[in-house]
């Protein structure tokens, strides 16, 4: 689903895809995560979306986020902001870095991962 808005309520970053939200530089930090490893950008299911977090999604999305079902986690909707690489779900999951670039993704990212995924626990 292509939700339209006009271009001036839109923050987008320089990062291509785009990422909706309050971020604040061109690693996608936001607003509410800025530390030297908050660098991921989460696709959500609901609007296929990029946003920094939940938080931005809350805040910025006209709609209550969805979680990407257990079945779907070969979809790429994790992006690293430092070298804009796209990783599915189950890759994301499984590791602790960037699989392109090596750049270290926040492990506490996977206290909220139920936000962003189904998960079995
Ligand atoms: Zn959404
Ligand atoms: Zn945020
Ligand atoms: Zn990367």
């Amino acid at each position: 689903m292509m939700v339209i808005m006009p271009e001036s309520i839109r923050r987008e970053s320089r990062v291509s895809p785009r990422v909706l939200g309050p971020v604040i530089d061109e690693m996608t930090r936001c607003v509410h995560y800025q530390t030297a490893v908050d660098i991921v950008a989460i696709k959500f299911a609901c609007c296929n979306e990029y946003y920094p977090c939940h938080l931005c999604h809350a805040e910025t999305a006209d709609h209550p986020a969805e979680q990407w079902p257990l079945g779907e986690r070969n979809q790429e909707a994790v992006l690293c902001g430092a070298c804009g690489t796209e990783l599915t779900i189950e890759s994301y999951l499984a590791t602790n870095e960037c699989l392109n670039c090596r750049a270290p993704f926040n492990e506490r990212c996977r206290l909220h991962a139920h936000l962003y995924f189904e998960t079995e626990d």
